[in-house]
Formats: structure tokens, C-alpha cells, sequence
């Protein structure tokens, strides 16, 4: 596989072909230019150029290689944080405002589906957040709380309801918001990418931008064979950000996450597991998390090791996993599997900054980037609109590397690790009902 083809995965497979992104070649003049074709490039692509804004977008592989386009597809509400707590840290006003944006995000992004007829499998039959230990419950009944205290479609499913909608005992109850969905994401990212171009947005695949450097009053980013002279600069390489700007690639611990995926699965499997579409990840320091795609796949994903890896079997301990949640799926058939970057802050909160005046950077959705970096990437096109950054819905942020960033993947280890074991001692303790 080069550097630049997209991993071996199922949606690799399945989306609908990509429309030409032609490299850059020579030079180009536009208002912004925005660095990575992931989701927030994208977003915020396609709402400049609905704006009417001259926009270009320059990706090194091809729009959707990155995160966006390998993700687990689920198009999760919220933020790690409790909408309180989120209030708390930005601020009465702000805070209320940013945790209603990113509760209500996913409906940003079936307006964007419908609004452009994005062609991606989506489907919106809602989010399970479920508890694989008595000691998750007392947060996940205050989420339960402030989300129906602030208008969201939310229902409390004890043990016998979750186990009822999943085929497995393995939950102490879950919180169903209706405001969550699914997606193919490489097709959301091709369709956003189609739509963009519509509207006018320059998108060049294989352009890898070398350098930035000032121009004027503006500046100039050097690729390969080209340049673009823009006012203002996006960065939205997040986890796969390169050393460009070292720096800022320093601000988020690029954490492996992989998924393996069945072929469809028999319509009894279908009819036990999350029959009404829903998306599920289990609450604890590592995160399991699955869904079941248009034609009955289920696609079921974890922590990885580091490194990318592909195939149907370059991850057996997701299968067991998998085989030990629903003994029952003994025998089917596993097609794909694949792994990627998944970006998380030290706050959890994701990030923008704004160093000097036209350089821009929007990152570190901490595995909630289909709504996330779909909103943040419009809040980009409104800033670069002229917006105040007052009223973007988060406060630019200083950049701040990671002390001991290049000791990354030795700590992601043992965080695996530990948190194997958190979570292992969570569920044993205390006993639960029939311990
Ligand atoms: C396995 C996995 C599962 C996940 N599951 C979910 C999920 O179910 N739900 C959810 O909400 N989120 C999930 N996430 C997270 C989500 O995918 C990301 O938060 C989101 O896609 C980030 O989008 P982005 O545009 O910021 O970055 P990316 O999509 O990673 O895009 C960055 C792009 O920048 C490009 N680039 C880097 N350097 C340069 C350069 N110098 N010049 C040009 N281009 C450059 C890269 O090629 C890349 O395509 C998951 C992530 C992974 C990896």
C-alpha cells in the first residue's frame, strides 16, 4: 500500500466514487486556503463557497484519507464534559452556547446531507452511551438529566432494555440520544468535498503543502508543483498533521483507534443487534464502540496498537471481543480491517487558534470529529467571514505542545494498558446484581 492510498477499508469499498480533486499545479490566488481534507477542511470548503468566498483547499493524499474517512462512522452529540461542567470551564454564556452547539451538532450534519444530497448510508437512529460498570452510572443519570433539562431527545434504558436492543448482557444501563446517527464517512467526505467544488471551492488531492511563508500582506503556500497566494491560512491536518508546523502538530496525542468489519450479517444476528440502527460506545478508559451499517455489517471498533495495520485479521483482539459480546456471530465471515490517528487534547476539549493574524489551526476532537469538526469547521469559514472571535462558538486557545510529545506511544501503551485494567476492575467492582 503507497503512503497515499487510502487504507483497505470497507467503505474504501463501498463509497461512491470520488469526484477529481486534480493536483495543484502553478500558482493560484484565493481569500482563504485551508491545509488537510478531512471533515473540518471540508466544512468549512463548502461553507465559504456557499458564502461565495474564494477558497481552496489543499490535501496530500485525497479528501477523506485521513481520520475522516476511516472513522467509526458514528455521528455522535456532545463533548466529553457535562453540559455543566462545559459551562463552568467557558463561561455561563459561552459555555451554555458551545454545549447546545455540540449536543445539537449531528443535526448540522444531516442538514449539510439532505441540504446537498449527500449520497452516504446515513441514518439517524440515535447514540447509546452505555455503562459497563455500576461506577459509570451516577455520571452517565447526570447526563441523562441535564440533556432532557436542556430540550435533547434522551431515554434511560436500564440493563434488561439495553441488553434487549444490543443481544449482550454485558451493560448496566445506557443513555439513548435520538439526536445521534450514522454514516459511510469516506462518502460524507467525498459528498462534502463534491458539494464544495459545486459551489465553486478549489480541492487539490496529492498536494502536500511544503511551506508557508508571508507574502504581502497575505501569504503563499508552497506544494510540489504549485502555490497559493491567500489571506489567510487553515490548518486542519489535526492527527495527521506533518512537521510542517511542528508545534502545533505537538498539541494532540494522535491515539490509535482500529475497526473490523462482517460481511451482512443473517437477518436473525440483525434482528438481536442494534436493530433500530443506533450507535453504541461503551463509557471507560477504553473505548468499544459499534454500529450496524446499511446492508447488516457490523462494524466494531477499539484502541489499537500504534502503527497502521489492514486486513480482517490484523486485529484479533477485537474479534474476540466481538465473539465475547455475541457468542452467537461464530462462524461469520470478518472482510476488513483497518486502523487510524484519532486526536486527543490533554483537556479534551478541542482546540483553535488564531497565533497572528490570517494563520488559523482547528483540531483535537477527541474521536467525536464527524459532528465536532463539522461544526468547528464552519465556525473557521465564519471566522474567516469576518466574525468576531467573541462570537465563535470556542475561544481561540494558546498553542501549547505536549511536554514530551515524541514519548507518545509508550504512554498511549501503558494508558492501554492501565486503562484494561481500570476498566476490568470497574466491572468487578462493585459486585453487580447476580455477582
Ligand atoms: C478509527 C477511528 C474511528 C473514529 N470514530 C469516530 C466516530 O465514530 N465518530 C466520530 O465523531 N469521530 C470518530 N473518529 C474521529 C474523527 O474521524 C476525527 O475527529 C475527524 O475525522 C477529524 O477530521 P479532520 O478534518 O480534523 O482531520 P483528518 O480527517 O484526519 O484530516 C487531516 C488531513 O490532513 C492531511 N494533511 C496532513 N498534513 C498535510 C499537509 N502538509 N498538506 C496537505 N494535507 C495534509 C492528511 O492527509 C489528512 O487527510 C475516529 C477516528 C478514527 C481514526
Amino acid at each position: 500500500m503507497s503512503a497515499r492510498a487510502l487504507p483497505a477499508s470497507l467503505y474504501a469499498d463501498t463509497a461512491r466514487p470520488a469526484v477529481p480533486t486534480p493536483e495543484l499545479r502553478g500558482e493560484t490566488r484565493v481569500g482563504t486556503v485551508l491545509i488537510g481534507g478531512g471533515f473540518t477542511a471540508l466544512s468549512a470548503a463548502l461553507h465559504l463557497a456557499e458564502a461565495g468566498h474564494a477558497v481552496a483547499v489543499l490535501e496530500a493524499a485525497e479528501p477523506g484519507w485521513g481520520a475522516s474517512g476511516r472513522n467509526g462512522g458514528q455521528v455522535n452529540p456532545g463533548l466529553k464534559a457535562l453540559p455543566s461542567e462545559v459551562a463552568r470551564h467557558f463561561g455561563p454564556e459561552r459555555g451554555a452556547r458551545l454545549a447546545a452547539a455540540a449536543w445539537n451538532a449531528p443535526d448540522l450534519v444531516f442538514d449539510l446531507i439532505a441540504r446537498h444530497g449527500i449520497d452516504c448510508a446515513a441514518a439517524r437512529g440515535g447514540t447509546l452511551r452505555a455503562a459497563t460498570a455500576a461506577s459509570q452510572l451516577p455520571a452517565l443519570r447526570r447526563l441523562a438529566e441535564e440533556c432532557a433539562a436542556r430540550g435533547g431527545d434522551v431515554a434511560w434504558l436500564d440493563a434488561a432494555q439495553i441488553a434487549a436492543r444490543t443481544g449482550t448482557s454485558r451493560y448496566r444501563a445506557a443513555l439513548l440520544d435520538r439526536r445521534g446517527g450514522q454514516v459511510n464517512p469516506l462518502a460524507l467526505a467525498r459528498g462534502l468535498a463534491r458539494a464544495a467544488i459545486a459551489h465553486g471551492a478549489a480541492i487539490h488531492g496529492g498536494s502536500r503543502a511544503l511551506s508557508v511563508r508571508r507574502a504581502g500582506a497575505g501569504w503563499r503556500v508552497g506544494t510540489q508543483r504549485g502555490a497559493v497566494l491567500a489571506d489567510r491560512v487553515v490548518f486542519a491536518t489535526n492527527g495527521y498533521a506533518d512537521r510542517l508546523w511542528d508545534r502545533l502538530r505537538r498539541t494532540v496525542v494522535p491515539v490509535s483507534s482500529a475497526i473490523i468489519a462482517t460481511a451482512p450479517l443473517p437477518a436473525e444476528a440483525r434482528a438481536r443487534i442494534l436493530a433500530g440502527r443506533e450507535v453504541l460506545y461503551e463509557l471507560g478508559a477504553i473505548t468499544t464502540y459499534y454500529r450496524i451499517d446499511d446492508a447488516g455489517r457490523l462494524l466494531i471498533g477499539g484502541r489499537s496498537s500504534l502503527g497502521d495495520r489492514a486486513g480482517p485479521h490484523a486485529f484479533p483482539g477485537l474479534r474476540r471481543q466481538a465473539l465475547a459480546l455475541w457468542p452467537f456471530l461464530r462462524g461469520v465471515a470478518w472482510t476488513h480491517g483497518w486502523n487510524g490517528h484519532v486526536a486527543v487534547t490533554p483537556d479534551h476539549y478541542p482546540h483553535w487558534h488564531e497565533p497572528m493574524p490570517g494563520i488559523i489551526a482547528c483540531l483535537g476532537y477527541n474521536g467525536r470529529g464527524v459532528a465536532m469538526a463539522t461544526l468547528l469547521g464552519r465556525e473557521v469559514a465564519r471566522r474567516a467571514l469576518g466574525a468576531g472571535t467573541e462570537d465563535i462558538l470556542l475561544p481561540p486557545g494558546p498553542i501549547r505542545p505536549i511536554p514530551c510529545h515524541a514519548a507518545w506511544p509508550l504512554g498511549v501503551t501503558a494508558g492501554i494498558l492501565h486503562g484494561r485494567l481500570a476498566d476490568a476492575l470497574a466491572r468487578r467492582w462493585p459486585p453487580g446484581p447476580g455477582a
